[in-house]
């Protein structure tokens, strides 16, 4: 097994240097791939940085020239890079896509994301390598092997949602940046992130799902001891479009700016549904205790239920009955 895992990470190697010279070395590459990336305002060294390549359209050239150069047949289906035709033949999992490397902490190639040049309903925007030996989802952070040397020096961590959102940051000059890549954040992305430090900002996507996806994140970090800060971006804005049209200076005033507690940033999103109505604040004040309340250190908790006593004019002592009831509910 462990021959097996080292076989496909020397593989994925290959082939993300392959994807690279196919970007940078051959018309099609330079054409569609580097056309692309240029015209979402990623430098050359950016894209270096982060090895991003482009596989070519023809449905199976990275398969052929794998085998040519001596790869397995096993390796490359197990990767995931090369699917087998039931009526023979290969075919590239991420024909036509411009490739964004995944590394591990320690910078291994454990898998690819592929992006498709124009969306349509016809296919996915983002194709990931399936999971594998050598790969997990839930146990990875796009970004990390990039992001741990500024992730210790700044001792906090940005989490974004996605690919392009860590490129934009770091060509912005943020480099303790890493990205869940869609999918809700799991115990055991936060625990790699407490590896390097227990300060994680969240700044996901201004719209109705980066907000959900934010809340349900906010608990996850609670609840693994971390501190956790939100950001909220303007409406229909991610880091990668904001970075874009901003400077790195205004990009760090508007984090330093808009930065909030769990407690601001929900008490701020759901008072404004909530006016006077006495139930909906009730219901608000429900929703910030169950938060509070998987906050592992008393202390913290504590604090937080001042916090909270405070800003939402409500007993402190109801609170401290309230949050103990739960953490014996659920414990
Ligand atoms: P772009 O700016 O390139 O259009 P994005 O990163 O803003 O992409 P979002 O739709 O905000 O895209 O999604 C955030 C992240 O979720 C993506 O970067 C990717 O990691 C993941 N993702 C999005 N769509 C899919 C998909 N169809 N399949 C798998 N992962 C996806
Ligand atoms: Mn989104
Ligand atoms: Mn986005
Ligand atoms: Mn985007």
């Amino acid at each position: 097994r462990n021959d097996d895992r080292e076989s496909m990470m020397v593989v994925n190697s290959w082939a993300a240097d392959y994807f690279q010279h196919v970007l940078h070395d051959t018309d099609e590459g330079l054409s569609v791939g580097m056309g692309y990336f240029r015209e979402r305002g990623f430098t050359d060294a950016t894209v270096r940085k982060f090895a991003l390549g482009y596989c070519p359209a023809k449905g199976d050239a990275m398969t052929m020239a794998a085998l040519g150069a001596g790869y397995k047949e096993q390796f490359l289906t197990e990767t995931g890079l090369t699917i087998k035709r039931e009526t023979g033949g290969y075919y590239d999992r991420f024909t036509g896509r411009v490739i964004f490397p995944v590394y591990s902490i320690s910078g291994r190639v454990i898998a690819f994301g592929g992006r498709v040049l124009k969306t349509s309903d016809r296919t996915a925007k983002y194709l990931n390598s399936p999971e594998s030996l050598i790969y997990s989802k839930s146990h990875s952070l796009y970004g990390i092997y990039h992001a741990k040397n500024a992730i210790v020096r700044e001792n906090f961590c940005i989490l974004v949602e996605g690919y392009t959102d860590v490129m934009r940051m770091h060509q912005t000059g943020i480099e303790n940046v890493v990205a869940s890549s869609g999918t809700s954040l799991t115990a055991d992305q936060i625990k790699l992130i407490s590896r390097f430090t227990k300060n994680i900002t969240v700044i996901y996507d201004g719209d109705s799902a980066g907000i959900k996806a934010s809340l349900r994140g906010i608990d996850m970090i609670l609840r693994e001891g971390l501190n956790v800060r939100v950001v909220l971006l303007p409406d229909g804005e991610d880091p990668d479009s904001f970075g874009r049209s901003h400077s790195a200076e205004e990009v760090r005033a508007y984090i330093e700016g808009h930065e909030e507690d769990f407690i601001r940033f929900k008490t701020r999103l759901l008072m404004a549904d909530a006016g006077d109505d006495p139930l909906k604040r009730a219901a608000l004040v429900t929703d910030i205790v169950q938060s509070i309340s998987e906050i592992p250190d008393p202390i913290v908790r504590s604090v937080f239920i001042k916090d909270c006593a405070k800003s939402m004019d409500v007993d402190e002592q109801v609170l401290v009955a309230e949050v103990a009831r739960k953490r014996h509910s659920v414990q």
